[in-house]
């Protein structure tokens, strides 16, 4: 057996949770008659050199709109998909997928999942379907760690002897993130957690997670296509474009003065909380198709700032103050952004808190 260096544990006592470096990840498409004659794969290339990490204790926000990547990205930290190319590491340690990670490795992760009512096996109670995410130690005292769970999420623990479909979204949501806890995980990922719920509802859950974050220290990295939801929990923002992010940095800095037009045009589209105001208007066009991106910055086609340059160069990451951004005109674009933007760090008040 190989033994641990001092140098190991200080590398795995520094090192985020996870960390995606340069990561590719491709699908095969339905080929035209065309591209069989051609023999032209035509792969679909749903995430293009990411590179994000997260630490234990804070949360990275990923948006963008959907078929962006967000969710393959996730499956990916999660082991459900490997990557073509890059890597993947837990505590500094490259990985590969589910099936070969270790048992202390499985459980440095838990998921929430989309749509969680089909995460649920409706046959299962709620005991059960929580019971089932112990690892094998543990599956013998079950009885009171589901008590504890459903307790952490502010649950009766008479909720674990009722089946999925009596209880609310609400309710589900809570039973799937104390699931996700099951394990006692380091990083959770939630996928678009709170999607379906009412605003009431989201509010809670938002709470409760941030509730839990205080309690345990865990990481979250949270997926959504809703800005406004991000923006309550996260620390750190990558938004997400055609599979690569475009923009990356602290959460104030890039919803104040975002320094990508994509993320400018995400921003604006958020609904104003006056309801006088005008609707904002959404953003024209849609996303490449994965399969056949157009030369330059992917973005060319929709922005509004769009030249010669762009259509011919892919623009790397230039720094704007602690952001980075994947466009040729990054510091113009924030000096612009910023300057119809109010200063502020404070949390979004529509979203109403109430208690977790
Ligand atoms: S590089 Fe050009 S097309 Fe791409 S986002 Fe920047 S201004 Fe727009």
């Amino acid at each position: 057996m190989k033994t641990q260096t001092a140098n190991d544990l200080d590398r795995r006592r520094d090192a985020p949770v996870v960390e995606l470096r340069n990561v590719e990840k491709a699908f095969e498409t339905t080929r035209s008659f065309l591209d069989r004659l051609l023999d032209d794969p035509s792969p679909a290339k749903a995430v293009c050199d990411v590179s994000i990490s997260v630490r234990a204790g804070e949360t990275v926000g990923l948006v963008g709109e959907s078929g962006c990547g967000k969710s393959t990205l996730a499956k990916l930290v999660t082991g459900q998909l490997t990557p073509e190319s890059g890597t993947v590491l837990l505590d500094g340690d490259p990985v590969a997928g589910y099936a070969t990670r270790t048992d202390d490795q499985l459980r440095r992760i838990g998921v929430v999942f989309q749509n969680v009512s089909e995460s649920f096996d409706s046959r299962w109670s709620v005991r059960r379907a929580i019971a089932e995410s112990f690892d094998r130690e543990r599956r013998s005292a079950t009885a009171d760690h589901v008590a504890e769970l459903l307790e952490r999420v502010n649950l009766d623990p008479v909720v674990g002897e009722r089946y999925p479909s009596e209880l609310s979204g609400g309710q589900l949501q809570r039973v799937g993130i104390a699931r996700a806890l099951a394990h006692d995980p380091d990083l959770v990922v939630l996928d678009e957690p709170v999607s379906g719920l009412d605003v009431a509802t989201q509010a809670t859950i938002l709470d409760l997670l941030a509730a839990l974050q205080r309690q345990s220290g865990v990481g979250y990295l949270f997926i959504s296509h809703d800005l406004d939801v991000v923006r309550y929990l996260a620390d750190r923002l990558a938004v997400m474009y055609a599979g690569e992010v475009v923009e990356r940095g602290p959460a104030a800095t890039v919803f104040e003065r975002p320094s990508h037009p994509y993320t400018d045009a995400l921003v604006r589209a958020v609904p104003s909380d006056d309801p006088a105001d005008p609707s904002p208007e959404p953003l024209p066009g849609a996303p490449p198709d994965p399969s056949n991106r157009p030369p330059g910055c992917p973005f060319h086609p929709r922005c509004s700032h769009a030249d010669e340059r762009c259509e011919r160069h892919q623009p790397g990451f230039e720094r704007v103050g602690d952001a980075r951004s994947r466009c040729h005109y990054a510091a113009a674009i924030a000096e612009e952004s910023g300057a119809n933007e109010p200063e502020t760090t404070d949390r979004p008040q529509h979203v109403p808190r109430s208690n977790p």
